[in-house]
């Protein structure tokens, strides 16, 4: 966990370099291009690149703007006012690896946008808080269904979170909703651990499609989506985060405050 948090480090530099970027008139390509420039100075691994799908992923980091889910390929959109950014970036370092993801605002969203936001923000704080308080990956799962329910929005099922260590994706899988197929696939929350845990919201419906160049997932009825993700390992003492410093300061030992009541 120790060797993860040094590349956990490097994903969070990289989301500093990204945050600072995401203003009205930068293309996602100089968004990706930036990053691409940190890692290679650094020697590190970017774990995107030539991902294997229908075509190998292009590019250095998934930068996925409002309705698009996950998977966004950078490229030449402008960045506007107003847009809804998710962006995720995989790293391996002296042989481990560190994966993290976060929706960030292009100026002023709108209203729909802010609640989602802190919505889906929200989901994976407490997702987090939880693994030191359920036995089982499906109660954590069931608990983020309920809340979700409960905040308005919805969760993604097609895409899932992973374990993570030496590669990027190990056993076990780690659905953010349990339905009867996914739970033969529940597991116990045990020390030693370290899960990508990544729910994808929704502001309408959860339903996805992929578009024409194989990777951009979006949501079917053109509503905004969210994607927050950290490393999280599982220690006897509750869950600590390998990818500290992405997204808003958090104690996972801390319960986190709905932006609903
Ligand atoms: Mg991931």
């Amino acid at each position: 966990m120790a060797l993860m948090r040094d590349a956990g480090r490097i994903v969070a530099e990289c989301h500093a370099i990204a945050r600072e970027l995401l203003r009205p008139g930068v293309t996602t390509a100089e968004v990706d291009a930036a990053v691409d420039r940190h890692l290679t100075t650094l020697g590190a691994t970017p774990l995107f690149k030539g991902f294997p799908g229908d075509v190998p992923f292009p590019a250095s980091t998934c930068i996925s703007i409002n309705s698009q889910i996950v998977h966004g390929i950078p490229g030449g959109y402008v960045l506007r006012e107003g847009d809804l950014v998710s962006f995720d970036v995989g790293v391996k370092w002296k042989g481990w690896c560190g994966d993290a993801a976060w929706s960030y605002a292009v100026g002023q969203v709108d209203p729909e946008k802010t609640h989602l936001m802190a919505a889906g923000r929200y989901l994976l704080h407490r997702a987090i808080y939880n693994t030191a308080h359920m036995k089982k990956w499906s109660e954590v799962a069931d608990d983020m269904t309920r809340e979700a329910r409960r905040l308005g929005v919805t969760l993604v099922k097609k895409f899932v979170g992973h374990g993570i260590g030496r590669e990027m994706h190990e056993p076990p899988q780690v659905p953010n909703t349990m339905d009867r197929d996914l739970r033969r696939a529940d597991f116990d929350l045990r020390p030693g651990l370290v899960l990508a845990i990544e729910p994808m919201v929704n502001a309408g419906k959860p339903d996805v499609k992929v578009l024409g160049d194989k990777w951009t997932a979006v949501t079917t009825d053109g509503k905004p989506s969210v994607h927050y993700e950290h490393t999280v390992g599982l220690t006897p003492n509750g869950p600590t985060l390998l990818t500290e410093g992405v997204g808003e300061p958090f104690d996972p030992l801390e319960p986190p405050v709905s932006p609903v009541p």
